[in-house]
């Protein structure tokens, strides 16, 4: 049964007041609160049983190591990778994308290679693309997107060729809550050899992911947007990649032998996480993914998918709001604009009524020049919200047009 009284309970934030009235949070796309399971995992490491893991001999760095083992096969068997070794922990999406754009590039790419990414992608998914294309004299490829916020499919296909090297492209967009039609394009990719980075910051949280079954070769993820604690996240690869592909960052772990002349490197994932991880993160993280899976990720998307339906149809009944990104298939983020009052306008009335949302370009701004706009109000949802606090922020955005219109 799924019951919502029961998990907000489980948020200790969602009693905080804000300006003396209840918090409605509504910027789960920025990051999610935590569940009161993964505060206490992260509690009981710092206060029973923390030590650097995989160096240690001793009983804790043994505790710590297989905790941390463990989270990472918690995150393969939650997305259906086919070996925990496919599981790289990294801090977050832009850490897990930097990481393939040196790495794949490196060993991959050439002069007058090319990289295919979307109009809608956040500046995690363009920046490291530009650089590798700076570094390698290369050509980044920009997919369309319709001024309903879908993408340009037919578009992105005909820009595939025999020097594209890799298609990275978006789950589901941070600001419009676009859902891309991800394993279409993967098939049509694969069908020519190229493989495909799906960034998922915005559906892992949200949607059963199975990389089995959608056949991508690399998956990126924020496990802060996730309900786990800030610090972590993953980069997904399929071995036959990541087997090939040169380290990223070079020390601790990552080494198998070295010396002065020649270092060799540690198998997978190992090869790939160099330094202290972020140990007590990644178990948070794993805590946090049973907690989805306890709820049901089947009921997460359900309760999600009403909320947005409900938001949309009420938003969407206020006088000069109109919607920035009105995708038929449609994840848990609405962005709009009313008149012409500045978001940032918007977005501050909105929390002095204790209403958490965000405003400006969402780390996507060759999306706003698309638009034609600077910014947008975001609203984006996660378990705990209702129906109760989307009437909240809709009276509230009403407020603001009477005040400012
Ligand atoms: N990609 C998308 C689609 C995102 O929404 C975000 C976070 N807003 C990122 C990448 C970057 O994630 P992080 O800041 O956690 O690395």
């Amino acid at each position: 049964m799924f019951d919502i009284a029961n998990i907000r309970s489980q948020f200790p934030i969602l009693s905080e007041t804000v300006y003396g009235k209840p918090l409605v949070y509504l910027d789960n796309g920025a990051t999610t609160q935590k569940p009161q399971c993964v505060l206490d995992v992260v509690n009981d490491i710092y206060m029973h049983k923390n030590a650097n893991i995989h160096r240690g001999v001793h009983h804790l760095s043994n505790v710590c190591t297989d905790l941390f083992e463990q989270a990472r096969k918690t995150v393969a068997r939650h997305i259906n990778a086919l070996s925990d070794a496919e599981i790289i922990f990294t801090r977050g999406t832009t850490e897990a994308i930097n990481l393939l754009a040196f790495s794949f590039g490196e060993t991959y790419c050439r002069p007058d290679d090319e990289i295919v990414i979307t109009t809608m992608e956040h500046h995690a998914n363009i920046v490291p693309w530009q650089m590798l294309c700076e570094r390698k004299k290369m050509k980044l490829r920009v997919a369309k997107i319709s001024d309903k916020g879908e993408l340009d499919t037919d578009h992105l296909y005909s820009l595939l060729n025999e020097r594209t090297r890799l298609v990275c492209v978006a789950h589901v967009s941070n600001v419009m809550g676009t859902v891309n039609p991800v394993k279409q394009i993967i098939g049509k990719a694969h069908a020519m050899g190229i493989p495909v980075l799906v960034d998922a910051a915005q559906s892992m949280p949200h949607k059963n992911i199975d990389v089995q079954d959608l056949d991508c070769d690399f998956m990126a993820f924020s496990g802060h947007k996730m309900y786990a604690p800030n610090g972590s996240g993953a980069l997904y690869g399929k071995a036959k990649w990541l087997n090939e592909m040169v380290p990223y960052h070079g020390g601790g772990e990552m080494i198998e032998k070295v010396t002065f002349e020649k270092t060799t490197y540690n198998q997978l994932p190992f090869k790939f996480e160099a330094g202290t991880p972020d140990y007590i993160s990644a178990i948070g993280l794993g805590r946090a993914i049973e907690f989805m899976e306890e709820i049901g990720m089947d009921n997460i998307e359900r309760h999600e998918h009403e909320l947005v339906k409900y938001a949309i149809e009420r938003l969407g009944a206020i006088k000069d709001l109109r919607f920035i990104g009105e995708a038929a298939d449609h994840s848990s983020a609405v962005s709009f604009l009313v008149g012409n009052i500045h978001p940032y306008d918007t977005g501050m009335i909105l929390d002095k009524m204790g209403v958490a949302v965000r405003t400006g370009h969402h780390c996507a701004q060759p999306l706003m020049d698309r638009m034609g706009i600077t910014g947008t109000v975001r609203a984006s949802f996660a378990i705990y919200n209702t129906k109760e606090e989307i009437d909240k922020l809709v009276e509230a955005v009403e407020r603001v047009r009477m005040m400012m219109m």
